[in-house]
């Protein structure tokens, strides 16, 4: 019979390149580009993001994944603050059906959230018992969130990097890198996820 692997716990280990190089090919199916380890010293946490959720996004106190339902900004500086370590997760998308709730725009959310979170499976494989998801867009594993009934997929529900007051943009200066907003509907633009690791 054959011994099970046996994995050790990783504290501040760092993420070696092979397990980068698994956790790219694996995103890839899902539509990712890019993984970058950082340290979360560089996510730049903003209440206006909160005010954007709260003001003009319609998804405010619908859904699980999005405030109110989830951590207050307080309580995100608390949380950030328990990791020294994330991986940033970049997708590449077009979505023509942006402003509109259709079986497409629904099929590419769902596909980026199980990628987000197959990784951040494969992440606790490894030994990151701390590894823990924070999702682009907002969940739409369901056509309509139970949102404030029970959710009917727990184990899948994570927050959005939007409902955790992450300035994206802000956060991307930090790690020298830029974005552009999408300009018109049908243009390609990138999509963001942070699994936060230890
Ligand atoms: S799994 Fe369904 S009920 Fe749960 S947060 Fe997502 S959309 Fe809402």
């Amino acid at each position: 019979m054959q011994t099970p692997k046996v994995v050790a716990f990783k504290t501040n280990a760092g993420i070696s390149h092979d397990l980068l190089k698994g956790l790219l090919e694996k995103g890839e199916k899902y539509g990712l580009t890019a993984v970058f380890p950082f340290g979360v010293d560089k996510i730049m946490l903003a209440e206006w993001v909160h005010l954007k959720c709260r003001y003009g996004c319609n998804k405010f106190n619908t859904n699980w994944c999005c405030p109110p339902a989830t951590p207050s900004p307080e309580k995100v500086r608390k949380i950030i603050e328990e990791y020294t370590t994330a991986i940033l997760l970049v997708g590449t998308k077009n979505c023509p059906d942006f402003y509109l709730n259709s079986a497409r725009k629904r099929a590419a959310q769902v596909k980026c959230w199980k990628g987000t979170l197959s990784l951040e499976r494969m992440l606790f494989m490894e030994g990151y018992y701390k590894a823990f998801s924070l999702v682009g867009e907002c969940c739409a594993l369901c056509k309509e969130c139970a949102y404030p009934g029970d959710c009917r997929f727990p184990q899948e529900k994570r927050p959005s990097v939007e409902s955790f007051s992450i300035d994206v943009i802000g956060t991307l200066k930090n790690l020298g890198a830029t974005s552009k907003v999408q300009s018109h509907v049908g243009a390609t633009y990138n999509y963001y996820g942070i699994i936060l690791l230890e």
